[in-house]
């Protein structure tokens, strides 16, 4: 841990004035601890808290810290989940009551969604539609797909359905190529992941917001569809997403949200779990051994996304829903 006095350094100074006020969204996948055992093979089904921790737990914090900023948030809920949890749903439902969008994150976060035949992947699509719009109170217009993989065909099913935006792209180098090697280590070690490696075409898509064309979602084109990148920094396209904020030291978090803030949109990916807390929330060790971010103490983990977006405040950020970055970035 840096010492209190360099944490308290003013934010500022990393900022020049002359520059435009960034544009930012926050994001959050409320994905159930249970995808994370399906990622990691692990044998065991989350029960007791674990269960609905995400929704019950995770999702009323993250909530508290985007009234403290005044930022409304858009969040991708699963729709089985909301099936299967009113209490979750119920949150949910105040959540957005107070503002904040609520998008599609498919209806059981299937990681092969895209391998699937397109009979199924529309199910998923208008599964999880028809569960938000109940719990919600209004229709998504959004959507983000399990495990970032989107294909021509995934696309084209968002536009027949009038979605006004896409936002899985995830251009991140080093985050491609540490997914390929735990998977090829699990694969030797006779693990069998849910979690697929998409094709490498992601690492040459658009870092900023773009239309898709037609039969290659990863190229700029006219569909009628905003796809918005999940942000990387310019040059190595290190993902600043809440996963590597809340785990990196504290020098080295400023740097990737001082570069995030410099992008023509920092659209910042958190998950429920960022603000878990692996023991108290019930969360089996086991996943903890494999996940580094839940061996971090929720308060550290929270005061990391609370500098965060104090830092886009101090540089005057504007915070857009991503449905609103969709109509900003739509011409
Ligand atoms: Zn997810």
């Amino acid at each position: 841990m840096l010492p209190l006095a360099e944490l308290e350094l003013g934010p500022r100074a990393d900022y020049d004035p002359s520059v435009p006020a960034p544009l930012v969204s926050v994001s959050v996948d409320l994905d159930a601890i249970a995808c994370y055992h399906r990622i990691h093979a692990l044998d065991e089904v989350p029960d007791g808290e674990a269960r609905f921790a995400i929704l019950r737990r995770a999702l009323p914090r993250l909530g508290e810290l985007f009234a403290k900023h005044g930022i409304r948030a858009t969040l991708f809920a699963v729709g089985r989940d909301l099936e299967e949890d009113a209490e979750g749903a119920r949150i949910l439902a105040d959540l957005a009551k107070a503002g904040h969008e609520i998008a599609s994150h498919s209806y059981s976060h299937l990681y092969d969604l895209v391998r699937r035949p397109r009979e199924e992947m529309a199910a998923e699509i208008d599964r999880a539609h028809a569960a938000i719009a109940a719990v919600a109170g209004r229709a998504p217009v959004g959507f983000r797909a399990p495990g970032y993989e989107i294909s021509a065909g995934l696309i084209d099913l968002l536009c027949e359905r009038g979605y006004r935006y896409d936002s899985s792209t995830f251009p991140a180098i080093p985050y491609y190529l540490a997914k390929a090697a735990v998977m090829a280590a699990m694969r030797l070690s006779g693990r069998k992941s849910s979690s697929i490696l998409g094709s490498a075409r992601v690492l040459g898509a658009p870092c900023a917001p773009y239309r898709p064309a037609a039969g290659a979602p990863y190229r700029r084109g006219d569909l009628p569809i905003v796809e918005l990148p999940i942000t990387v920094t310019p040059g190595l396209r290190l993902h600043v997403i809440g996963t590597t904020l809340v785990i990196s030291p504290e020098w080295l978090r400023r740097r990737l949200a001082a570069s995030a803030l410099g992008t023509k949109h920092f659209n910042l990916e958190l998950h429920g779990i960022d603000l878990a807390d692996g023991e108290a929330d019930g969360i089996l060790a086991a996943l903890a051994r494999r996940q580094p971010d839940l061996r971090v103490p929720l308060a550290r983990k929270r005061a990391a996304l609370e500098r965060t977006l104090g830092e886009a405040q101090a540089a005057g950020a504007r915070f857009l829903t991503l449905a609103e970055a969709a109509t900003e970035f739509a011409h």
